[in-house]
Formats: C-alpha cells, sequence, structure tokens
C-alpha cells in the first residue's frame, strides 16, 4: 500500500498532503454510500481528522420505516431510475416502485416498448421528470388506458435557461443540484400523499428524513470540490448534462463533445476543433463520458487532446449493483469522487475510478 502510493505520487506529482485529502474524501463519500442503503457504518481506518468531522455530516441516519400498506404496496411507475430512487426513499414499504427506463439506459432518447403501456396502466401513480427530458412518455400515457394520477416531479423547480429547441422550459438536468432534488422529492411525496392519505405520516417523515440527507449531500460535495485549485476545476463533459452541478459548486463548464441538452445531436468537425483549442487553452484536465452514452468519441478527443478520460460518470440513471450508484445518493457521491480524483490530477486514466479508492482505502 505505501509503495502504492509512492508510485502514484511519483507519476503524478503531486503532494502527499493533497492526495491524502483526496483519499480521505473519497472514503467518506464511499462510507456514505454505503450508509444510504443500510446502517450508519462506523468509520475506520487512519483518515485526518478533518475526513472524521465530514463523516459525522454526511453520514446519513436510516430513514423511519414507516407503515406497510394493508392491502399490499402501491404501484407507483417512473420514468426513469432516479425518480424510481426518490419515490422508493420517500414511499418505503408502503410503495412498490418500477422504472420504465432500465438501469445505464439513456433517457433522452427512448422508445417505449409495448409492455410499458400495461405497467403504466397497472400503476397507481405515474411519475415523471417533465423539462423535455422524458417526452417519449407523454404518447405512451396519451395512449394508456389509465386514470391514475400523473405527477410531473420538476414542477415548480427553477430552472437553468435553455434556449435549445425542445427544452423551452429549462435544462431538464435539475437532479444535479440535490437542493432542486427537495423540491421534487417533496413533490413526490404530495402525489402519494393524495393517493394514499392513510400513508400521510410515513411519507412525511421519511420526506423530511431524507431531505435532511440531501442536505448534508450538498455539503459535502461542496467541501469536496473545494479540494480542487479554483484554477482547475473547470468540466468537459459528453453533453451538457452538469450545468446545474457547475453552478452550485462553483465549476466551470468549459465545453461538451455533443452539443446540446440531450445525446442525439453529433458535433460538427469546426465543433470539435474549437472545443481541442478550448481544453488547451484553459488547461482542462480530463474529459467526462457517461455510463448510458457511448464514449467513443469522447476517448478519441481525450486522446488528441492528450488529457484523461474519465469513462463512466452517472448522467441519467443510478448504477448496477456494486456500481456504487445504486441510489440518487450514491451516483452523486461516486460523480463527485471521480470529478474531484480527475481534477486534481491525483490519478491516471486507469485508476481514475472510485472502486481502486474503496478496495484500498487511506493508509
Ligand atoms: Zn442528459
Amino acid at each position: 500500500m505505501v509503495r502504492a502510493e509512492r508510485s502514484r505520487r511519483e507519476r503524478t506529482g503531486t503532494q502527499p498532503v493533497a492526495w491524502l485529502l483526496v483519499v480521505a474524501l473519497a472514503t467518506v463519500l464511499l462510507l456514505g454510500t454505503v450508509a444510504a442503503q443500510e446502517n450508519p457504518p462506523t468509520p475506520h481506518g487512519t483518515a485526518p481528522a478533518g475526513a472524521a468531522a465530514i463523516a459525522l455530516l454526511v453520514t446519513p441516519s436510516p430513514l423511519p420505516e414507516g407503515t406497510p400498506r394493508v392491502e399490499g404496496p402501491l404501484s407507483v411507475v417512473t420514468t426513469t431510475t432516479i425518480l424510481a430512487d426518490l419515490a422508493r426513499q420517500v414511499g418505503g414499504p408502503r410503495v412498490e416502485v418500477r422504472s420504465l427506463l432500465p438501469i445505464d439506459a439513456d433517457a433522452h432518447d427512448y422508445e417505449p416498448a409495448p409492455a410499458d403501456v400495461a405497467v403504466v396502466e397497472d400503476a397507481a401513480v405515474v411519475v415523471t421528470h417533465g423539462l423535455g427530458l422524458d417526452a417519449w412518455a407523454d404518447d405512451l400515457i396519451a395512449n394508456a388506458d389509465m386514470d391514475a394520477p400523473v405527477v410531473v416531479a420538476t414542477e415548480g423547480v427553477p430552472t437553468l435557461t435553455s434556449e435549445q429547441e425542445g427544452f423551452g422550459d429549462g435544462d431538464p438536468h435539475v437532479w444535479f443540484d440535490p437542493t432542486r432534488v427537495a423540491t421534487m422529492v417533496g413533490t413526490i411525496a404530495a402525489a402519494l400523499t393524495a393517493v394514499d392519505p392513510d400513508g400521510a405520516g410515513t411519507y412525511d417523515a421519511r420526506t423530511r428524513a431524507y431531505q435532511q440527507q440531501l442536505t448534508a449531500l450538498d455539503t459535502t460535495i461542496k467541501t469536496a470540490i473545494e479540494t480542487i485549485p479554483p484554477e482547475r476545476r473547470k468540466l468537459v463533459t459528453n453533453h451538457e448534462a452538469l450545468a446545474y452541478y457547475a453552478d452550485r459548486y462553483g465549476l466551470t463548464i468549459v465545453g461538451t463533445v455533443i452539443p446540446g441538452l440531450d445525446t442525439t445531436a453529433e458535433p460538427s468537425a469546426e465543433e470539435i476543433d474549437e472545443l481541442l483549442d478550448a481544453i488547451e487553452r484553459e488547461a482542462v484536465p480530463a474529459i467526462f463520458a457517461e455510463a448510458s452514452a457511448n464514449p467513443e468519441l469522447a476517448r478519441e478527443l481525450a486522446d488528441q487532446a492528450g488529457v484523461a478520460l474519465v469513462p463512466d460518470l452517472r448522467t441519467e440513471s443510478l448504477g448496477d449493483s456494486g456500481s456504487g450508484a445504486e441510489t440518487y445518493l450514491g451516483l452523486m457521491r461516486t460523480n463527485t469522487v471521480l470529478i474531484v480524483e480527475a481534477l486534481t490530477g491525483l490519478r491516471s486514466r486507469e485508476d481514475a475510478r472510485w472502486v481502486a479508492v474503496a478496495g484500498d482505502g487511506p493508509s
């Protein structure tokens, strides 16, 4: 372990103190991930004192259980996996939640399957994202024979403006700001309560507890991003997914591989040249591709620019079991670890993966 640390340090030429700080933060973020699903763990190892303090902030207490429904769980259908997690956090044992989009699907570019109609028709509540992210659900719902309420989770959430066609109500990627997610969670809770008034107490208690976890997450991310030298707080992502994250935590979006808020466009040769120029001019440390889209173009550009490629930012979807991004809180933590590691320049392309940190831990 000591030898591994030294070799990383030599390769990157970074100060050991900074390295330790990042590992400590990564560990803290990951401990929080575990805690979001199970009971709060006891921090272990010899992380610096500062990390222990942060651990207190981020280790979420378990959500209140709540009572199951007497007549079986309420069937909730969501469009995205992230919305499904939010509905589960609010509903607990009273709900059974299903997402139309599978893990790692691209929310912008989904063709509903015929079977999705039956899923929606069986729902007691349908939760869509809105803001043009899941516009494909509109036809699906219009064609389904159903009278369950349809709630748009982003209703009332302030958005960053966009002039792109199809996104007149603003940038849909609001989940990259946990404070906006707190509003979405309140909207979902109100919808569940309207259909299942007996669960009001459960929904209310779980919502408030989860909103506290969102506040803790926000604090953690802020603290983590502050460890990146200010001149390196620059992002190039695959598509325009991280504007809210950048806005909230003080990063600059230098450019995107795919121009636009969805993943369907292709950059022109001129746009690619402009992006490569910007990466060089701004000394951007890395390009972030995403798990839900083909990383090949991003990889090519990273090679051309001579910067690191982080292949697996989770932008639109939760990850599989073992990914660390099985929940929304986990998704935000694993993304933050990837961003901090890559922008701090402390890890190379091969080991810029949170799992490497999870396996080692600080020593
Ligand atoms: Zn997107």
